[in-house]
């Protein structure tokens, strides 16, 4: 008898996230994943160019990170973190405040970026409330084409991200202003921020009185396809906005831990947020976890005599750690001059590509920040064609419907980076 492959296991068995079952290919058996490269069980690899959905940094299987969460699931594995606490925790803590704006003290643990956002969106909500009694303020506004994850508060804000349509009848009531995403010699980028800041004034003077919070990918929206603003755009937006009292949300789940070329996004802008989002690269994308950081403004409304005030949200893993601990090593590692170099060495190879790229007949629209590099292709089915082409040359980059990314782990040498561009490039000519 024929022993069953992995892939046929799995197509009996599985159902795969953002896929359409019915005609998807079969996915790829990988074996193991080391420094920047997965590998199957034929031995063949594959340079992981998106970090494995935006949440490697610093290389899969790193043996910092592992030993970390060796040693912390050998000694103490999980506590529920209600009426407990314990070191790895605080300290994590304690070491993110250290490079976060010093408003944001308050810190949410929770295992996902939705969540992540979830959370924000209801202390947000519940601090509105615990001010007044009796709130006006229930709407959410977002900004168009942002996506801020799957659960339900979370997709009420990514309305118009084109990923949630079936649900669209169930939503928490949000409002969506214009986002004027920009490229590289994008003529018309003044003209259409002015035209986004007028609008944006319109719907705040008609309904900031209603509005709880705001929530934002801060310069990129990276699931509707890494689609860029300047922060001249973003400090006037977000001035606008704080001025009308209406509290901010940066969900940083993408932009986080240095994948913009800072540490946060946020510190390219001139005004901090009163909540951020953190997941995807936080334990360095060894393990599922999240963060939601406020401050001691909001922090203080919730405080009470009664559980009325109180949040009434935890999930049963909050605090894990295991995942404390690897987030610890993550950032330790994060903290290194090395791995600075290593993002400002493909900061500055992405941005020698723009003028090659420019000229090939597909590409439009390119567009790079920080460590991230996109483009738009004619269309979906150009994207998809030259990915699959990469694919089988041995580097992994999703597309984004039309749009091709790239968006590497830390441990990727120049070496290797500049022979993913040459087989790129190759793809994208032998397409003309
Ligand atoms: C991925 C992502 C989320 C959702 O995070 P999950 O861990 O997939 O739930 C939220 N916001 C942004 C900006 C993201 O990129």
């Amino acid at each position: 008898m024929n022993k069953m492959s992995l892939q046929e296991r799995d197509n009996k068995i599985m159902w795969h996230p953002f896929t359409q079952e019915k005609n998807a290919p079969l996915p790829i058996e990988i074996k193991s994943a080391s420094g920047s490269y997965l590998y199957d069980f034929d031995g063949n690899k594959y340079l992981d160019v998106i970090s494995s959905w935006w949440a490697n940094l610093h290389g899969h299987s790193h043996p910092h990170i592992a030993d970390a969460i060796y040693k912390q699931a050998s000694s103490l594995e999980h506590v529920m973190f209600g009426g407990f606490t314990h070191e790895p925790a605080v300290s994590y803590c304690e070491m993110l405040q250290k490079i976060l704006p010093t408003s944001l003290k308050r810190f949410f643990f929770s295992d996902n970026g939705s969540s992540a956002v979830e959370i924000a969106i209801k202390m947000a909500l519940q601090y509105w409330s615990n001010l007044s009694g009796n709130s006006d303020k229930k709407l959410l506004l977002c900004f168009d084409g942002g996506y801020h994850g799957d659960t339900f508060g979370a997709m009420s804000v990514g309305v118009s991200s084109g990923f949630h349509g079936s649900f669209k009848n169930f939503f928490l009531k949000s409002l969506v202003a214009p986002y004027p995403a920009t490229w590289v010699d994008d003529n018309d980028i003044e003209k259409k921020e002015s035209e986004a800041l007028k609008k944006l004034e319109t719907i705040l003077n008609e309904h900031a009185h209603k509005i709880a919070a705001v929530i934002i990918e801060p310069l990129i929206q990276g699931a509707t396809g890494m689609r860029m603003c300047r922060p001249e755009f973003l400090n006037k937006a977000l001035k606008m906005i704080r001025d009308k009292n209406v509290l901010i949300i940066f969900d940083e789940v993408m932009t986080g831990f240095g994948r913009t070329g800072t540490y946060f996004a946020m510190d390219q802008l001139s005004l901090k947020p009163d909540f951020i989002c953190l997941s995807k690269g936080i334990t360095g994308g060894a393990l599922a976890f999240a963060l939601t950081v406020t401050t001691e403004k909001i922090y203080e409304a919730f405080l009470g005599d009664g559980w009325e005030s109180a949040f009434a949200h935890g999930h049963t893993y909050t605090a894990n750690p295991i995942a404390c601990s690897a987030s610890i090593a993550s950032l330790e590692l994060l903290q290194k001059e090395d791995t600075w170099d290593k993002i400002r060495m493909i900061n500055k190879l992405h941005d020698a590509m723009i003028t090659q790229l420019q000229r090939c007949a597909h590409v439009k629209h390119v567009r790079v920040c920080g460590t991230i590099l996109a483009f738009e292709t004619n269309n979906e089915t150009t994207s998809t064609d030259i990915t699959h082409k990469m694919l089988k040359k041995g580097f992994n980059l999703r597309p984004l419907g039309g749009t091709i990314y790239v968006l590497p782990p830390y441990s990727i040498t120049q070496d290797e980076l500049e022979e993913m561009y040459e087989h790129l490039f190759n793809c994208l000519t032998s397409s003309e």
